[in-house]
């Protein structure tokens, strides 16, 4: 698609973009897909026992570039092998762009909006990550059954077809949760302890015999960047990966290492309630007593209004939020396909209007607390926030 607008770079879904990952891999183990990143590419990089792919979250092209002097690693996928630029999905934030990169749907086809996500069965807005309500508390069997979250099937479970045995390395803390159990239909979870086991673990998996596809996630920079924007702090915890990806790298063969991200982030000094806006209080939908409130995260606010004030809020809201956000209206975002395709099943999580704000800016709501405590932010359309690298290396 790649449609540009301001300094705004759009999701390309069709090709370059996070979610044609699974089909990348797929070809990689000679399995017919119908999306590409890239034909020339994918034909170049065919037929390796070995399919690693490490995901660092939060390590956008930006960042890439502004440490690719830096680190061994980073040179040799630029020098042995290629790195291109991907587009992340939008939201770009770590719930539908890794569900993303997992199953290869579009944000519109698995559900998952963002952090906090507007679920229309049961007319709440939910924690996409521990599946809680925003009151925290954990949704009902019936609820969760209706939140429709996990019912895409997996790279994982396509690839077991195939023959291609599965594996999600995921930090032990994280190893239990539900997110992960999902992510990891159709393969196994191998926790690792601290990133020091990495190269073992990864090691022990592709030495077995047959063909492995082996996805690392990492938290880092992200974790670190909300905190302390790409200072020294991110840099250290990139040299940690640096040295894992240098061992590991001496010790396997027949193997091709993908790098990529599940966004990238961008700074802000500026913070906006949105709810301290008359109109928008007085325009939220409710449920009984209670309104649904604004949605989403920080760089992309999503608003569930009465129908009779969807105009009036988003005329009022372009006007008062002029030079500090973009207003849309959800329909023109939606047929423009800047969440997949029109017709993807989820058009109803993306409310009414949308609000993405500009450079700098983050725009919030009551329940999102102690966002004033973070510096970096993404999920916005800015250009350091959408791209991220994609890296390919053949040992
Ligand atoms: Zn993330």
């Amino acid at each position: 698609m790649g449609i540009e607008e301001e300094f705004y770079v759009f999701p390309t879904y069709d090709s370059k973009n996070i979610v044609n990952i699974p089909s990348f891999v797929s070809r990689i183990f000679g399995v017919k897909a119908n999306k590409c990143i890239d034909k020339k590419l994918t034909k170049s990089f065919k037929g390796y026992k070995n399919v690693v792919l490490f995901i660092l979250d939060g390590f956008g092209y930006s960042l890439l570039e502004y440490v690719k002097d830096v680190f061994e690693f980073t040179k040799n996928f630029e020098k042995e092998g290629t790195i291109t630029k991907l587009t992340s999905t939008f939201p770009s934030s770590t719930a539908p762009a890794v569900v993303s990169i997992f199953t290869g749907k579009t944000p519109i086809e698995h559900g998952v909006v963002e952090w906090y996500t507007y679920v229309e069965k049961i007319r709440s807005v939910i924690e996409a990550i521990p599946l809680t309500t925003i009151e925290k508390i954990k949704l009902s069997e019936k609820e969760f059954k209706h939140s429709n979250f996990f019912y895409s099937t997996t790279i994982f479970q396509r690839l077991k077809k195939v023959g291609v045995e599965s594996f999600y390395l995921v930090s032990r803390f994280y190893a239990q949760s539900s997110f992960s159990k999902f992510l990891s239909k159709g393969g196994k979870v191998v926790p690792f302890i601290s990133y020091g086991d990495i190269p073992t673990l990864v090691k022990s998996v592709v030495s077995k015999e047959g063909k492995k596809f082996v996805i690392v996630y990492l938290d880092m920079p992200d974790s670190l960047e909300h905190f302390y924007n790409f200072g020294n702090e991110v840099l250290l915890e990139l040299s940690l990966f640096d040295r894992i990806f240098s061992v590991l790298r001496k010790e396997v063969n027949d193997t091709l290492f993908l790098l990529t991200a599940d966004h990238g982030g961008t700074t802000v000094s500026k913070f906006i309630n949105i709810e301290r806006i008359k109109v928008v209080r007085e325009s939220l939908e409710r449920k009984g007593k209670r309104v649904i409130p604004p949605y989403g995260w920080c760089r992309s606010i999503f608003l569930r209004l009465k129908k009779s004030k969807v105009k009036t809020t988003f005329e009022t809201l372009e006007r008062k939020l002029k030079g500090y956000a973009s207003v849309y209206l959800s329909e023109d975002l939606i047929s423009k396909g800047v969440f997949g395709p029109r017709n993807g099943k989820f058009s109803q999580r993306f409310g009414d209007v949308i609000v993405v704000p500009k450079k700098g800016v983050a725009i919030y709501s009551n329940y999102m607390k102690n966002v004033k405590k973070f510096n970096g932010f993404h999920g916005g359309l800015s250009l350091e926030e959408m791209l991220v690298p994609f890296g390919i290396l053949a040992v």
